[in-house]
Protein backbone atom coordinates (compact mmCIF):
# COMPACT_ATOMS: atom_id res chain seq x y z
CA UNK A 1 0.00 0.00 0.00
CA UNK A 2 1.44 3.75 -0.87
CA UNK A 3 1.64 6.26 1.19
CA UNK A 4 -0.71 7.93 -0.67
CA UNK A 5 -3.52 5.49 -0.65
CA UNK A 6 -2.99 5.30 2.87
CA UNK A 7 -4.26 8.84 3.24
CA UNK A 8 -8.03 8.06 2.01
CA UNK A 9 -7.94 6.43 5.45
CA UNK A 10 -7.71 9.74 7.56
CA UNK A 11 -10.42 12.04 5.69
CA UNK A 12 -12.84 12.98 7.01
CA UNK A 13 -15.68 10.96 6.99
CA UNK A 14 -18.61 12.24 4.40
CA UNK A 15 -22.35 12.90 6.08
CA UNK A 16 -24.12 12.60 3.56
CA UNK A 17 -24.61 10.36 0.56
CA UNK A 18 -24.54 13.02 -1.96
CA UNK A 19 -21.57 13.76 -1.43
CA UNK A 20 -19.97 10.40 -2.47
CA UNK A 21 -20.19 11.01 -6.42
CA UNK A 22 -24.17 9.05 -6.35
CA UNK A 23 -26.36 9.78 -8.96
CA UNK A 24 -29.61 11.26 -8.62
CA UNK A 25 -31.49 8.39 -8.95
CA UNK A 26 -29.54 5.84 -6.80
CA UNK A 27 -29.92 9.15 -4.21
CA UNK A 28 -33.53 9.04 -5.02
CA UNK A 29 -33.61 5.02 -4.11
CA UNK A 30 -31.67 5.53 -0.86
CA UNK A 31 -34.05 7.74 0.12
CA UNK A 32 -37.43 5.50 -0.24
CA UNK A 33 -35.08 2.56 1.31
CA UNK A 34 -34.62 4.95 4.07
CA UNK A 35 -30.70 5.31 4.46
CA UNK A 36 -30.11 8.78 5.29
CA UNK A 37 -26.55 8.59 6.87
CA UNK A 38 -23.75 6.48 5.25
CA UNK A 39 -22.15 4.45 7.45
CA UNK A 40 -18.61 4.66 7.79
CA UNK A 41 -17.32 1.67 5.55
CA UNK A 42 -20.20 3.34 2.64
CA UNK A 43 -18.51 6.89 3.14
CA UNK A 44 -15.18 5.86 2.74
CA UNK A 45 -15.64 3.19 0.15
CA UNK A 46 -18.19 4.50 -2.27
CA UNK A 47 -16.65 7.68 -3.78
CA UNK A 48 -13.39 5.55 -4.57
CA UNK A 49 -15.31 2.31 -6.35
CA UNK A 50 -17.68 4.54 -8.37
CA UNK A 51 -14.70 6.32 -9.87
CA UNK A 52 -14.24 2.11 -10.95
CA UNK A 53 -10.95 1.61 -8.99
CA UNK A 54 -10.55 -1.66 -7.13
CA UNK A 55 -10.92 -1.50 -3.57
CA UNK A 56 -10.10 -3.88 -0.34
CA UNK A 57 -12.42 -2.89 2.22
CA UNK A 58 -11.89 -4.25 6.00
CA UNK A 59 -15.71 -4.60 7.27
CA UNK A 60 -17.79 -6.91 8.93
CA UNK A 61 -21.48 -7.78 8.27
CA UNK A 62 -23.22 -5.37 10.09
CA UNK A 63 -21.58 -2.07 9.07
CA UNK A 64 -23.53 -1.46 5.56
CA UNK A 65 -21.02 -3.40 3.75
CA UNK A 66 -23.54 -4.57 1.02
CA UNK A 67 -24.67 -0.92 0.19
CA UNK A 68 -21.20 0.09 0.08
CA UNK A 69 -20.07 -2.62 -2.83
CA UNK A 70 -23.42 -2.80 -4.16
CA UNK A 71 -24.47 1.11 -5.13
CA UNK A 72 -20.99 1.67 -7.06
CA UNK A 73 -21.78 -1.55 -9.25
CA UNK A 74 -25.05 -0.62 -10.01
CA UNK A 75 -24.73 2.88 -10.68
CA UNK A 76 -22.07 1.95 -13.43
CA UNK A 77 -24.14 -1.57 -14.88
CA UNK A 78 -26.02 -1.03 -18.55
CA UNK A 79 -29.48 -1.82 -16.79
CA UNK A 80 -30.48 -1.95 -20.87
CA UNK A 81 -27.92 -4.55 -22.01
CA UNK A 82 -28.85 -7.79 -20.99
CA UNK A 83 -26.24 -10.66 -20.13
CA UNK A 84 -24.02 -10.48 -16.60
CA UNK A 85 -22.06 -7.67 -16.15
CA UNK A 86 -21.67 -8.04 -12.12
CA UNK A 87 -20.46 -11.26 -10.43
CA UNK A 88 -20.95 -11.14 -6.62
CA UNK A 89 -19.52 -14.23 -4.71
CA UNK A 90 -20.34 -15.06 -0.84
CA UNK A 91 -19.22 -17.52 1.40
CA UNK A 92 -23.03 -18.73 2.09
CA UNK A 93 -26.37 -19.36 0.63
CA UNK A 94 -27.64 -17.23 3.03
CA UNK A 95 -25.48 -14.46 2.74
CA UNK A 96 -25.99 -14.60 -0.78
CA UNK A 97 -29.84 -14.03 -0.46
CA UNK A 98 -29.44 -11.27 1.65
CA UNK A 99 -26.87 -9.74 -0.99
CA UNK A 100 -29.61 -10.13 -3.32
CA UNK A 101 -32.36 -8.55 -1.55
CA UNK A 102 -30.41 -5.53 -0.46
CA UNK A 103 -29.74 -4.89 -4.03
CA UNK A 104 -33.24 -4.99 -4.87
CA UNK A 105 -34.01 -2.68 -2.33
CA UNK A 106 -31.51 -0.24 -3.50
CA UNK A 107 -32.61 -0.78 -7.44
CA UNK A 108 -36.57 -1.44 -7.04
CA UNK A 109 -35.92 -0.45 -11.54
CA UNK A 110 -37.83 -3.44 -12.97
CA UNK A 111 -35.31 -3.68 -15.96
CA UNK A 112 -32.35 -5.00 -13.04
CA UNK A 113 -32.71 -8.57 -13.43
CA UNK A 114 -30.93 -10.61 -11.16
CA UNK A 115 -29.85 -14.24 -10.18
CA UNK A 116 -29.27 -15.90 -7.39
CA UNK A 117 -26.88 -19.00 -7.99
CA UNK A 118 -26.93 -20.92 -4.76
CA UNK A 119 -26.49 -24.44 -3.90
CA UNK A 120 -29.08 -27.00 -2.45
CA UNK A 121 -31.99 -24.71 -4.66
CA UNK A 122 -32.77 -26.44 -8.09
CA UNK A 123 -30.75 -25.38 -11.28
CA UNK A 124 -33.16 -24.88 -13.67
CA UNK A 125 -35.18 -21.84 -12.17
CA UNK A 126 -31.43 -20.11 -11.59
CA UNK A 127 -30.34 -20.80 -15.30
CA UNK A 128 -33.23 -19.19 -16.51
CA UNK A 129 -32.56 -16.39 -14.96
CA UNK A 130 -29.69 -16.46 -16.13
CA UNK A 131 -31.35 -16.91 -19.31
CA UNK A 132 -33.33 -13.99 -19.50
CA UNK A 133 -30.14 -12.00 -19.01
CA UNK A 134 -29.52 -10.92 -15.80
CA UNK A 135 -26.89 -8.22 -15.30
CA UNK A 136 -25.75 -9.26 -11.62
CA UNK A 137 -25.38 -12.86 -10.75
CA UNK A 138 -24.80 -13.35 -6.90
CA UNK A 139 -24.15 -16.72 -5.30
CA UNK A 140 -21.54 -19.32 -3.62
CA UNK A 141 -18.13 -19.92 -5.59
CA UNK A 142 -19.67 -23.82 -6.05
CA UNK A 143 -22.45 -23.02 -7.83
CA UNK A 144 -21.45 -20.44 -9.74
CA UNK A 145 -19.20 -22.75 -11.16
CA UNK A 146 -21.46 -25.42 -12.11
CA UNK A 147 -23.46 -22.47 -14.13
CA UNK A 148 -19.89 -21.74 -15.85
CA UNK A 149 -19.30 -24.80 -16.84
CA UNK A 150 -22.96 -26.00 -18.38
CA UNK A 151 -22.35 -22.87 -20.55
CA UNK A 152 -25.68 -20.57 -18.34
CA UNK A 153 -23.17 -18.06 -17.19
CA UNK A 154 -20.93 -16.03 -19.56
CA UNK A 155 -17.78 -14.27 -17.90
CA UNK A 156 -16.93 -12.48 -21.25
CA UNK A 157 -19.80 -9.67 -20.59
CA UNK A 158 -18.59 -8.80 -17.33
CA UNK A 159 -17.18 -5.48 -16.02
CA UNK A 160 -17.19 -5.82 -12.13
CA UNK A 161 -16.50 -8.84 -9.71
CA UNK A 162 -17.07 -8.86 -5.63
CA UNK A 163 -15.69 -10.95 -3.45
CA UNK A 164 -17.55 -10.56 -0.15
CA UNK A 165 -16.62 -11.75 3.16
CA UNK A 166 -12.94 -12.69 1.24
CA UNK A 167 -11.69 -14.57 4.70
CA UNK A 168 -14.48 -16.75 5.29
CA UNK A 169 -14.89 -18.02 1.73
CA UNK A 170 -11.11 -18.98 1.87
CA UNK A 171 -11.42 -19.92 5.82
CA UNK A 172 -14.22 -22.99 4.00
CA UNK A 173 -12.29 -24.07 1.47
CA UNK A 174 -13.63 -22.37 -1.36
CA UNK A 175 -9.82 -20.63 -2.53
CA UNK A 176 -9.40 -23.33 -5.46
CA UNK A 177 -13.01 -22.35 -6.96
CA UNK A 178 -12.22 -18.68 -6.58
CA UNK A 179 -9.26 -18.58 -8.22
CA UNK A 180 -10.75 -20.83 -11.05
CA UNK A 181 -13.90 -18.20 -11.45
CA UNK A 182 -11.65 -15.42 -11.75
CA UNK A 183 -9.04 -16.83 -13.85
CA UNK A 184 -11.78 -16.75 -16.37
CA UNK A 185 -12.85 -13.49 -15.64
CA UNK A 186 -11.69 -10.61 -18.16
CA UNK A 187 -9.06 -8.94 -17.26
CA UNK A 188 -9.98 -5.52 -18.06
CA UNK A 189 -12.72 -5.42 -14.72
CA UNK A 190 -12.93 -3.79 -11.51
CA UNK A 191 -12.64 -5.96 -8.55
CA UNK A 192 -13.85 -5.24 -4.70
CA UNK A 193 -13.37 -7.51 -1.83
CA UNK A 194 -14.96 -7.26 1.32
CA UNK A 195 -13.33 -8.78 3.74
CA UNK A 196 -13.62 -8.50 8.26
CA UNK A 197 -10.29 -9.87 8.78
CA UNK A 198 -7.46 -9.75 6.63
CA UNK A 199 -5.14 -12.95 6.98
CA UNK A 200 -2.25 -13.74 4.86
CA UNK A 201 -4.33 -15.82 2.02
CA UNK A 202 -6.98 -13.27 1.33
CA UNK A 203 -3.72 -10.19 1.20
CA UNK A 204 -2.29 -13.29 -1.67
CA UNK A 205 -5.57 -13.76 -3.35
CA UNK A 206 -6.31 -9.80 -3.41
CA UNK A 207 -2.59 -9.28 -4.42
CA UNK A 208 -2.72 -11.49 -7.70
CA UNK A 209 -6.36 -10.79 -9.16
CA UNK A 210 -6.44 -7.31 -8.12
CA UNK A 211 -5.42 -4.02 -9.89
CA UNK A 212 -3.63 -1.50 -7.54
CA UNK A 213 -6.38 -1.71 -4.86
CA UNK A 214 -7.27 1.35 -2.82
CA UNK A 215 -6.99 -0.64 0.93
CA UNK A 216 -10.08 1.09 3.63
CA UNK A 217 -9.35 -0.05 7.24
CA UNK A 218 -11.70 1.50 8.91
CA UNK A 219 -10.82 -1.02 11.94
CA UNK A 220 -6.97 -0.19 12.02
CA UNK A 221 -5.56 -2.90 14.06
CA UNK A 222 -7.82 -3.01 16.66
CA UNK A 223 -11.71 -4.48 15.68
CA UNK A 224 -14.29 -1.93 16.57
CA UNK A 225 -16.29 -3.94 18.78
CA UNK A 226 -16.98 -1.05 21.11
CA UNK A 227 -20.94 -1.12 20.74
CA UNK A 228 -20.91 -4.62 22.71
CA UNK A 229 -19.88 -5.58 26.06
CA UNK A 230 -17.78 -8.61 26.33
CA UNK A 231 -17.70 -11.10 29.45
CA UNK A 232 -15.67 -14.54 29.86
CA UNK A 233 -17.10 -17.14 32.32
CA UNK A 234 -15.24 -19.92 33.14
CA UNK A 235 -17.06 -23.17 33.57
CA UNK A 236 -16.20 -26.86 33.89
CA UNK A 237 -17.19 -27.96 30.84
CA UNK A 238 -19.62 -30.46 32.31
CA UNK A 239 -21.72 -27.62 33.84
CA UNK A 240 -22.12 -25.56 30.65
CA UNK A 241 -25.43 -26.78 30.11
CA UNK A 242 -26.43 -25.56 33.76
CA UNK A 243 -24.55 -22.63 32.92
CA UNK A 244 -26.36 -21.35 29.58
CA UNK A 245 -29.90 -21.80 31.46
CA UNK A 246 -29.08 -19.66 33.98
CA UNK A 247 -27.11 -17.05 32.17
CA UNK A 248 -30.48 -17.02 30.09
CA UNK A 249 -32.40 -16.47 33.18
CA UNK A 250 -30.32 -13.95 34.88
CA UNK A 251 -29.62 -11.69 31.33
CA UNK A 252 -33.66 -12.35 30.11
CA UNK A 253 -32.17 -11.44 26.55
CA UNK A 254 -34.62 -10.30 23.58
CA UNK A 255 -32.84 -12.80 21.24
CA UNK A 256 -29.48 -14.53 21.74
CA UNK A 257 -27.50 -16.43 19.38
CA UNK A 258 -25.41 -19.47 20.38
CA UNK A 259 -22.20 -20.46 18.78
CA UNK A 260 -21.37 -23.91 19.11
CA UNK A 261 -18.12 -25.28 17.57
CA UNK A 262 -20.03 -28.86 15.80
CA UNK A 263 -23.43 -29.43 14.23
CA UNK A 264 -23.71 -32.06 17.08
CA UNK A 265 -23.25 -29.74 19.46
CA UNK A 266 -26.03 -27.43 18.26
CA UNK A 267 -28.20 -30.26 17.62
CA UNK A 268 -27.48 -31.55 21.37
CA UNK A 269 -27.97 -27.78 23.17
CA UNK A 270 -31.30 -27.78 20.50
CA UNK A 271 -32.83 -30.63 21.78
CA UNK A 272 -32.22 -30.32 25.73
CA UNK A 273 -33.64 -26.38 25.21
CA UNK A 274 -36.42 -27.53 23.09
CA UNK A 275 -37.75 -29.17 25.95
CA UNK A 276 -37.77 -26.63 28.34
CA UNK A 277 -38.55 -23.32 26.45
CA UNK A 278 -40.50 -22.44 23.26
CA UNK A 279 -39.29 -20.57 20.49
CA UNK A 280 -35.55 -22.91 20.12
CA UNK A 281 -33.71 -23.94 17.03
CA UNK A 282 -30.30 -25.20 15.50
CA UNK A 283 -29.03 -24.24 11.99
CA UNK A 284 -26.10 -26.03 10.89
CA UNK A 285 -24.51 -26.62 7.22
CA UNK A 286 -26.00 -30.44 7.91
CA UNK A 287 -29.90 -28.92 7.53
CA UNK A 288 -31.50 -29.24 4.64
CA UNK A 289 -32.00 -26.10 2.36
CA UNK A 290 -35.77 -25.35 2.65
CA UNK A 291 -35.16 -25.93 6.96
CA UNK A 292 -32.15 -23.88 7.10
CA UNK A 293 -34.47 -20.73 5.19
CA UNK A 294 -37.06 -21.45 7.83
CA UNK A 295 -34.94 -21.16 10.45
CA UNK A 296 -33.89 -18.16 9.61
CA UNK A 297 -37.12 -16.23 8.73
CA UNK A 298 -38.43 -17.33 12.09
CA UNK A 299 -35.19 -16.01 13.53
CA UNK A 300 -35.81 -12.47 11.29
CA UNK A 301 -39.79 -12.44 12.60
CA UNK A 302 -38.67 -13.12 16.28
CA UNK A 303 -40.50 -16.46 16.78
CA UNK A 304 -37.13 -17.92 17.53
CA UNK A 305 -35.27 -16.17 20.29
CA UNK A 306 -32.71 -19.36 21.10
CA UNK A 307 -30.86 -19.96 17.97
CA UNK A 308 -27.89 -22.39 18.04
CA UNK A 309 -25.46 -21.93 14.98
CA UNK A 310 -22.27 -23.39 14.18
CA UNK A 311 -19.75 -20.67 12.81
CA UNK A 312 -20.42 -21.23 9.01
CA UNK A 313 -23.68 -20.50 9.51
CA UNK A 314 -24.11 -18.08 11.98
CA UNK A 315 -21.74 -15.87 9.34
CA UNK A 316 -24.70 -15.11 7.30
CA UNK A 317 -26.79 -14.24 10.19
CA UNK A 318 -27.98 -10.65 9.90
CA UNK A 319 -30.90 -10.10 12.14
CA UNK A 320 -31.13 -6.58 13.95
CA UNK A 321 -32.44 -8.20 16.89
CA UNK A 322 -30.16 -10.05 18.49
CA UNK A 323 -28.85 -8.90 22.02
CA UNK A 324 -27.17 -11.25 23.30
CA UNK A 325 -24.17 -13.87 21.65
CA UNK A 326 -23.25 -16.67 23.87
CA UNK A 327 -19.78 -18.64 22.59
CA UNK A 328 -20.83 -21.90 24.62
CA UNK A 329 -17.59 -23.34 22.96
CA UNK A 330 -14.81 -20.47 22.51
CA UNK A 331 -14.19 -20.10 18.93
CA UNK A 332 -10.74 -21.75 17.87
CA UNK A 333 -9.52 -19.35 15.43
CA UNK A 334 -9.38 -15.73 17.23
CA UNK A 335 -10.72 -14.41 13.73
CA UNK A 336 -13.92 -16.35 14.54
CA UNK A 337 -14.91 -14.43 17.93
CA UNK A 338 -14.13 -11.64 16.02
CA UNK A 339 -17.02 -12.78 13.34
CA UNK A 340 -19.19 -14.21 16.03
CA UNK A 341 -19.76 -11.14 18.30
CA UNK A 342 -20.18 -9.15 14.58
CA UNK A 343 -23.85 -10.69 15.04
CA UNK A 344 -24.73 -8.25 17.76
CA UNK A 345 -24.22 -4.19 17.81
CA UNK A 346 -25.30 -3.86 14.75
CA UNK A 347 -26.11 -0.54 12.33
CA UNK A 348 -29.57 -1.05 11.69
CA UNK A 349 -30.15 -1.57 15.91
CA UNK A 350 -29.37 0.80 18.33
CA UNK A 351 -29.42 -0.84 21.35
CA UNK A 352 -25.42 -2.14 22.75
CA UNK A 353 -25.20 -5.92 22.77
CA UNK A 354 -23.41 -8.25 25.03
CA UNK A 355 -21.03 -11.37 24.17
CA UNK A 356 -20.48 -14.40 26.51
CA UNK A 357 -17.87 -16.56 26.09
CA UNK A 358 -17.50 -19.64 28.04
CA UNK A 359 -14.06 -20.88 28.83
CA UNK A 360 -13.37 -23.81 30.44
CA UNK A 361 -10.36 -24.32 32.88
CA UNK A 362 -7.67 -25.25 30.26
CA UNK A 363 -8.67 -22.42 27.61
CA UNK A 364 -7.21 -19.35 28.89
CA UNK A 365 -4.76 -19.20 26.33
CA UNK A 366 -7.73 -19.13 23.90
CA UNK A 367 -9.11 -16.22 25.44
CA UNK A 368 -5.50 -14.70 25.54
CA UNK A 369 -5.34 -15.31 22.00
CA UNK A 370 -8.97 -13.35 21.50
CA UNK A 371 -8.09 -10.66 23.90
CA UNK A 372 -4.67 -9.82 21.76
CA UNK A 373 -6.88 -10.28 18.51
CA UNK A 374 -9.33 -7.47 19.49
CA UNK A 375 -6.84 -5.41 21.84
CA UNK A 376 -8.95 -5.60 24.23
CA UNK A 377 -8.91 -7.37 28.28
CA UNK A 378 -12.43 -9.27 28.36
CA UNK A 379 -13.84 -9.05 31.55
CA UNK A 380 -15.21 -11.64 33.59
CA UNK A 381 -19.01 -12.21 34.94
CA UNK A 382 -20.62 -14.02 37.30
CA UNK A 383 -24.04 -15.29 36.98
CA UNK A 384 -26.02 -15.24 40.17
CA UNK A 385 -26.58 -18.26 42.11
CA UNK A 386 -24.13 -20.78 39.51
CA UNK A 387 -20.95 -22.51 41.32
CA UNK A 388 -18.92 -23.36 38.23
CA UNK A 389 -16.74 -26.53 38.99
CA UNK A 390 -12.88 -25.10 39.91
CA UNK A 391 -13.27 -21.54 39.12
CA UNK A 392 -10.23 -20.14 38.13
CA UNK A 393 -9.13 -17.00 39.81
CA UNK A 394 -10.92 -13.89 38.67
CA UNK A 395 -8.64 -12.33 36.26
CA UNK A 396 -9.90 -8.73 36.94
CA UNK A 397 -12.80 -6.75 38.27
CA UNK A 398 -15.68 -8.89 38.33
CA UNK A 399 -18.62 -7.21 36.63
CA UNK A 400 -22.49 -8.04 36.82
CA UNK A 401 -24.19 -6.01 34.98
CA UNK A 402 -27.56 -6.89 33.75
CA UNK A 403 -28.65 -6.43 29.73
CA UNK A 404 -32.09 -6.33 29.80
CA UNK A 405 -33.20 -7.24 26.64
CA UNK A 406 -37.05 -6.65 28.05
CA UNK A 407 -39.38 -7.95 30.14
CA UNK A 408 -40.49 -10.96 29.29
CA UNK A 409 -38.91 -14.00 30.45
CA UNK A 410 -37.33 -16.23 28.33
CA UNK A 411 -36.67 -18.89 30.96
CA UNK A 412 -39.09 -20.16 33.34
CA UNK A 413 -37.79 -19.36 36.95
CA UNK A 414 -38.40 -23.24 37.40
CA UNK A 415 -36.14 -23.91 34.59
CA UNK A 416 -34.88 -27.42 36.84
CA UNK A 417 -31.30 -29.16 36.25
CA UNK A 418 -29.61 -30.99 33.44
P1 LIG B 1 -24.81 -5.10 5.96
O1 LIG B 1 -23.58 -4.74 6.74
O2 LIG B 1 -24.63 -4.78 4.53
O3 LIG B 1 -25.23 -6.51 6.23
O4 LIG B 1 -26.00 -4.13 6.45
C1 LIG B 1 -26.61 -4.24 7.72
C2 LIG B 1 -28.03 -3.63 7.74
O5 LIG B 1 -27.98 -2.21 7.71
C3 LIG B 1 -28.90 -4.03 6.58
O6 LIG B 1 -30.17 -4.37 7.10
C4 LIG B 1 -29.00 -2.78 5.70
O7 LIG B 1 -30.21 -2.74 5.02
C5 LIG B 1 -28.85 -1.66 6.71
N1 LIG B 1 -28.14 -0.45 6.20
C6 LIG B 1 -27.04 -0.43 5.42
N2 LIG B 1 -26.62 0.84 5.20
C7 LIG B 1 -27.49 1.67 5.85
C8 LIG B 1 -27.58 3.09 6.02
N3 LIG B 1 -26.71 3.93 5.49
N4 LIG B 1 -28.60 3.56 6.78
C9 LIG B 1 -29.49 2.71 7.34
N5 LIG B 1 -29.45 1.35 7.25
C10 LIG B 1 -28.47 0.82 6.51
Amino acid sequence: MTKEKKKTKKKKAKSSFSELGLNDEILKNLGEAGYEIPSPIQAELIPIAVKGQDCIGQARTGTGKTAAFSLPVLQQIDLRRPGAQALILAPTRELSEQVAEEIRKLCPDKSLNLSVLVGGKPLRPQENQLKRGAQIAVGTPGRVIDHINRGNLKLNTLEFVVLDEADRMLDIGFRPDIEKILRKCPEKRQTLLLSATMPPPVERLARRYMQDPVVINLSEDKVSVDAIDQYYITVDPNRKVKLLSRLLFQERPKQTLVFTRTKRGADKLDRIFSKKLKAVAAIHGDLPQPKRDRVLKEFREGKIRLLIATDVMGRGIDVSGISHIINYDIPEFSDDYVHRIGRVGRLSSDQKGAAFTFVAPDEGDQLTNIENRINHMISEFRVDDFEAYQPQKPRKKIETVSHLGNTEHLINPDFGDF
